[in-house]
């Protein structure tokens, strides 16, 4: 096996076109039913890559509609008010009642 050298623009085109032929003349001894498969493949592939995308559409939809994952996994912390509703102190997260006036939070 000799190195292979750096095809040079017009080898790169004799290449490209030597594909397209051997292509070409694959799908030509294809039957119509391999043909109607090799489609089909594609199109799965292409249905596939559509779902992905749909998936991380929906994901950026519900952390832009404020509903992270990081935020479901930690509920209690996410309700927790951060300030007294009665007097306006601020509240530790989690605490059970305002260090300020002692209304059960
Ligand atoms: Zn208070």
């Amino acid at each position: 096996m000799e190195s292979i050298p750096t095809p040079s623009p017009e080898e790169l085109a004799k290449m490209v076109e030597k594909a397209q032929r051997d292509l070409q003349a694959a799908l030509e001894k294809m039957t119509p039913e391999e043909r109607a498969q090799a489609e089909a493949r594609a199109q799965q592939a292409i249905e596939a890559d559509r779902a992905y995308m749909q998936a991380l559409v929906a994901d950026a939809a519900k952390v832009a509609a404020g509903f992270p994952p990081k935020e479901a996994e930690a509920p209690k912390e996410a309700e927790a008010p951060n300030f007294c509703p009665n007097c306006g102190a601020p509240v530790v997260p989690g605490g059970k009642f305002c260090a300020h006036c002692g209304r059960p939070l």
